[in-house]
């Protein structure tokens, strides 16, 4: 059954969006979910507003226009790429943060998501993070999500604005490609070992970090959607773990079902910013508050995105 909700999905041309867009569709129906991204997807589509999120005038009208009901604000420029022109990241992710912020209390909408990250801790965090940890994030992009989930907190307390986060970890998809993140070479890997090539990692051979599956990242993203406002006890956002593994690992498990596949390590700048992110969350907090469980490992994930990816490049 679909429900009587409007959502707007922000960003919905990116790794994520393209992927939770068909996954909101599939529960509130086509109708239900209007997309936008700053430029119009590959494959046309119904229900999408070209938008600059940048621009709060262009942003509120798509808002009226459509009674939205939801916004899942997930433009935002990446944290390996934010890096390369730190002033204007800040300027898009929190501008357009403030946009949605205010279009949502202005124009009547109930529930916001915010997708935040495990770059808002720093190099003073635990090898695993808790969910209170302190945050000192070494990133532009970790900045900025820190002071998006305080942002959030405000409005939720001064407005009664209902905003719900999660801080994900690296996310894995086959349907989509990531769009410049420090975690990104756990997608490419799997791609290179399908098509039979070999794999050059930007990290070394030993850094664990944080994952997670795409399809248990849409699990999580809905259950905290649609748990009851009075389960969110945390209105910063929520820590989410998936997996832990370090290239060497994903290697290992690539190779269980790909014999013969080779990686070597190259790593560049992108090693700084590994290195400042804890290697494990601890998510018992989101557990304990809205029943979160993630269904997949690296070796289950592995069989999935080995099977998906062959039948692609068939
Ligand atoms: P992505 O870079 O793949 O996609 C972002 C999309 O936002 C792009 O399609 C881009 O065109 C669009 N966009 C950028 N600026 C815009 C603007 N001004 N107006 C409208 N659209 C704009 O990113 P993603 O991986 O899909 O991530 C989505 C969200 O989740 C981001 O906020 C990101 O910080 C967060 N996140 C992602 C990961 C991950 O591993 N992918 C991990 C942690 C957090």
């Amino acid at each position: 059954m679909t429900k009587s909700e409007r959502i707007l999905v922000i960003g919905s041309n990116g790794q994520i969006g393209s992927v939770l867009v068909e996954y909101l569709r599939g529960i509130y129906g086509e109708n239900g979910v209007i997309a936008s991204d700053l430029r119009e997807p590959e494959l046309k589509q119904d229900y999408f507003e070209k938008l600059d999120a940048s621009d709060a005038f262009a942003l509120a009208g798509i808002v009226k226009k459509h009674g939205i009901t939801q916004i899942y604000h997930l433009a935002a420029i990446l944290s390996a790429k934010g890096e390369l022109d730190p002033l204007n990241t800040w300027q898009i992710n929190m501008q357009t943060y403030f946009n949605v912020l205010e279009a949502a209390r202005e124009h009547g909408v109930k529930k916001i998501f915010y997708p935040s990250s495990i770059a808002v801790f720093g190099e003073n965090v635990d090898v695993t993070a808790e969910q209170f940890s302190y945050l000192d994030p070494a990133t532009v992009y970790g900045i900025s999500k820190a002071a998006g989930e305080n942002w959030s907190n405000y409005y939720f307390k001064r407005y009664g604005l209902d905003i719900r986060s999660l801080r994900y970890p690296g996310i894995i998809s086959y349907q989509s490609m990531p769009g410049g993140g420090t975690t990104d070479y756990a997608v490419d890997i799997y791609h290179k070992a399908v098509k039979g090539e070999h794999f050059e990692c930007f990290l070394k051979e030993d850094t664990t970090l944080p994952m997670i599956y795409m399809s248990d990242a849409m699990d999580a993203t809905v259950r905290l959607m649609e748990a009851s406002a009075d389960q969110i006890k945390v209105r910063t956002g929520y820590n989410l773990a998936g997996m832990s593994f370090s290239p060497k690992e994903i290697a290992d498990s690539i190779s269980k079902i790909i014999p013969g596949f080779e990686i070597s390590y190259k790593p560049d700048f992108r090693q700084q910013i590994a290195e400042s992110w804890p290697q494990h969350i601890d998510d018992s907090v989101a557990r304990k508050d809205w029943g979160w469980r993630p269904a997949y490992n690296l070796d289950k994930m592995t069989a999935e995105m080995i099977s998906e990816l062959q039948k692609k490049y068939k």
